[in-house]
C-alpha cells in the first residue's frame, strides 16, 4: 500500500479522533456525533477480505498509531469484529440490516466463567416460535451501552456444549430488544472501549447466523480473523509508544544531557525498535496471506502474541525512562501502560496464543 494511502488515512485520523480521543476517554465511549463523523470517513466500512484487505490494514495500524487503545478498541470491535460473522456467515437479509455505519456493533461471547474456555458458557437460547429466545450474561462487552446490535454465542442444545462447542450458535440481537441491560464496567485502560455487562432476559434474537448448534465452525476463521486485526492495531499503538519515547529521551535532561546519550537507554529503546520492525514486517506478510484468502490460526496467534506482547514492554519502558510525569495518571505513558494490559488479555490471552502455537507447531 502506497505512502499516500497510508498519510491521508493517517490525516483523517488526525482530524476526526485526536481532537476528541481524551473526552471520549474520559465519558468512556464514543459518543454518537464521534461514530457518525468516523463513518463518514468512510474508514468504518472497508473490506475485510480480498486486495482491498490492505487499506484496511493500513487503517488499522494507523488507528492504533494514534495511541489511544480504547478508542481503537471500541472501532475494531465496530468495523471488523462483531460484523466479522455477518460478513461471512450472514443472510443477504442479515447484512443488509445489521452492516450500515450507523449501526454500532459489539460481540457479546465472554461470560463471567467461560472466557478462554467457551464450552463453560451458561447463556441459553430456547425455540420460541421460528426464532429463540436468549437468557444470560455476557462480560466485558465492547461498545456495550451505545450498541445497535450484539453478536452473541448461546447453548443451543440441552447437556451444555462439549469442548468443541457442538451445542452452542451464534445469533444476531437487535439492542432495542426489550429484555436487554446494559452495565457499564470501569476498566484499568481502553476506557473508551464502553466495556459493559450485559444481560439477556428472554430476549428475542433477530436470528441465528450461519449454521445453528455449530458455532465452532463460525468462531474459528473469525477468532483468526479477529487476532489479524487485534495484532495489526497492536503494532501501530507500539509505534506511537517508541515515537514518544523516542521523542522524550532526546530532549530529556539529566545530569545536562539527553537522556538518550546513555547507552543503558539507547540499547533499551534499540531491542524494542528491532522487535518492533520484525512484528511489523510479519503483520504486513500476515495482511498479504490474509488478502490471498491464507490466513491460518498459528500465524494469527503469533501476531496477536508478539504484537501485545511487545506494545506491554514498550509502554513500560516508556513509563520508566518518563521517571515521575510519566506516573502521573492524566499522561500519556501511564495510558499506554494501563492500555497495553487490555491487549494481552482481550480477544484470548497470551497463554491461549500460546497453546495455539504449540498445538499446531511444526
Ligand atoms: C478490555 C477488554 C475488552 C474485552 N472486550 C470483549 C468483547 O467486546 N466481547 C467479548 O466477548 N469479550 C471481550 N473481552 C473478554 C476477553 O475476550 C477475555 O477476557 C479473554 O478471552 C480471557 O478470558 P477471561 O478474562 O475470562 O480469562 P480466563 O479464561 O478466566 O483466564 C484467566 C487468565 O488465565 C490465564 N490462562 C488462561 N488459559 C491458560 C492456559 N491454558 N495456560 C496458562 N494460563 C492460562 C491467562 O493469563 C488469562 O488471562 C474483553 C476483555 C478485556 C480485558
Amino acid at each position: 500500500m502506497s505512502d499516500d494511502v497510508r498519510h491521508e488515512i493517517r490525516s483523517v485520523l488526525d482530524a476526526v479522533v485526536l481532537p476528541h480521543a481524551d473526552s471520549w476517554e474520559e465519558q468512556g465511549h464514543i459518543p454518537a456525533d464521534g461514530w457518525r463523523a468516523l463513518a463518514e470517513t468512510g474508514l468504518l466500512s472497508l473490506p475485510h477480505e480480498g486486495p482491498g484487505f490492505l487499506r484496511s490494514a493500513v487503517f488499522l495500524e494507523e488507528l492504533g498509531g494514534t495511541g489511544y487503545a480504547g478508542v481503537r478498541a471500541a472501532i475494531g470491535v465496530h468495523a471488523y469484529m462483531a460484523p466479522a460473522y455477518l460478513r461471512m456467515f450472514g443472510t443477504d437479509a442479515q447484512r443488509a440490516a445489521w452492516l450500515r455505519s450507523d449501526r454500532i456493533a459489539a460481540l457479546a461471547i465472554t461470560e463471567q466463567n467461560a472466557g478462554t474456555d467457551l464450552s463453560s458458557l451458561s447463556t441459553v437460547a430456547k425455540p420460541d416460535g421460528a426464532g429463540h429466545r436468549l437468557t444470560g450474561e455476557k462480560f466485558y462487552v465492547a461498545n456495550g451501552s451505545t450498541a445497535d446490535y450484539f453478536v452473541v454465542l448461546a447453548k443451543t442444545r440441552e447437556g451444555g456444549t462439549t469442548r468443541v462447542l457442538s451445542g452452542a450458535s451464534l445469533f444476531v440481537v437487535d439492542g432495542r430488544s426489550p429484555g436487554i441491560t446494559r452495565h457499564p464496567q470501569r476498566t484499568l485502560g481502553w476506557r473508551a472501549a464502553d466495556t459493559c455487562r450485559v444481560s439477556f432476559d428472554g430476549v428475542v434474537a433477530d436470528g441465528v447466523i450461519g449454521r445453528p448448534d455449530r458455532a465452532l465452525l463460525q468462531l474459528m476463521p473469525a477468532l483468526d480473523f479477529e487476532r489479524l486485526v487485534a495484532g495489526l492495531l497492536a503494532v501501530g499503538g507500539v509505534r506511537h509508544c517508541l515515537d514518544l519515547l523516542r521523542s522524550f529521551v532526546r530532549s530529556h535532561r539529566v545530569r545536562g544531557e539527553a537522556l538518550s546519550a546513555n547507552q543503558a537507554v539507547r540499547h533499551r529503546l534499540a531491542d524494542l525498535d528491532a522487535q518492533f520492525e520484525l512484528v511489523r514486517a510479519f503483520a504486513h506478510r500476515l495482511a498479504e496471506e490474509h488478502c490471498a484468502g491464507r490466513l491460518d490460526t498459528k500465524a494469527a496467534a503469533v501476531l496477536k502474541l508478539t504484537a501485545t506482547e511487545l506494545a506491554v514492554a514498550a509502554a513500560q519502558a516508556c513509563v520508566q525512562f518518563h521517571g515521575a510525569r510519566g506516573y502521573l495518571d492524566d499522561s500519556a505513558p501511564a495510558r499506554l501502560y494501563r492500555d497495553a494490559m487490555a491487549g494481552t488479555i482481550a480477544a484470548g490471552a497470551s497463554e491461549l496464543m500460546r497453546d495455539l502455537i504449540f498445538e499446531s507447531g511444526r
